[in-house]
């Protein structure tokens, strides 16, 4: 973790991750840590699953996360379910203004956004940080392109650090 510190000379946004330094933290900080990550996905998960009628398996899938795990961070962020929930009632809310932007950048996740590739693709953190999922900051790439793109980054910090 340290060469992170020294390396990146981060946003204030992100420098607590950088300087994480304790993994021992304790179970409960980690699982509100959890649970405040789930907290700021809440308007993009709604949008996928009421809007987008994205699959509760496809959310998982895209956030990386079990079927059971989605189904759990969708309870506790009282999101109904497309079964017995009124679906639809929030259809439209990102249809206007600036955020729609990002959100269909988020949608063209069917193609690499460095290649033409349109299988084996991960969402890449622009940024490292994996706890800053903001839309932004998330990239579709395909396997080798991603993981050239570490492979150079780890290759640039590595030669900050000398
Ligand atoms: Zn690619
Ligand atoms: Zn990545």
């Amino acid at each position: 973790m340290r060469y992170l510190k020294i390396a990146c000379n981060p946003p204030p946004h992100i420098v607590k991750s950088c300087t994480m330094k304790n993994q021992q933290a304790g179970n409960q900080k980690r699982s509100q840590k959890a649970a405040e990550t789930w907290n700021k996905r809440k308007a993009e998960i709604v949008w996928l699953y009421q809007s987008q009628m994205w699959s509760q398996a496809r959310i998982a899938e895209y956030y990386g996360v079990t079927l059971a795990g989605i189904q759990k961070a969708m309870k506790r962020l009282a999101i109904p379910s497309h079964s017995h929930g009124r679906r639809g009632t929030l259809n439209g809310r990102y249809k206007d203004g600036s955020e729609s932007t990002l959100y269909r950048l988020m949608i063209q996740k069917d193609k690499c956004a460095m290649c033409p590739a349109t299988t084996g693709l991960v969402i890449h953190h622009r940024n490292f940080d994996h706890q800053d999922n903001h839309l932004e900051n998330l990239q579709v790439l395909c396997l080798p392109c991603h993981s050239s793109l570490h492979k150079r980054e780890w290759w640039r910090r590595r030669k900050l650090q000398l």
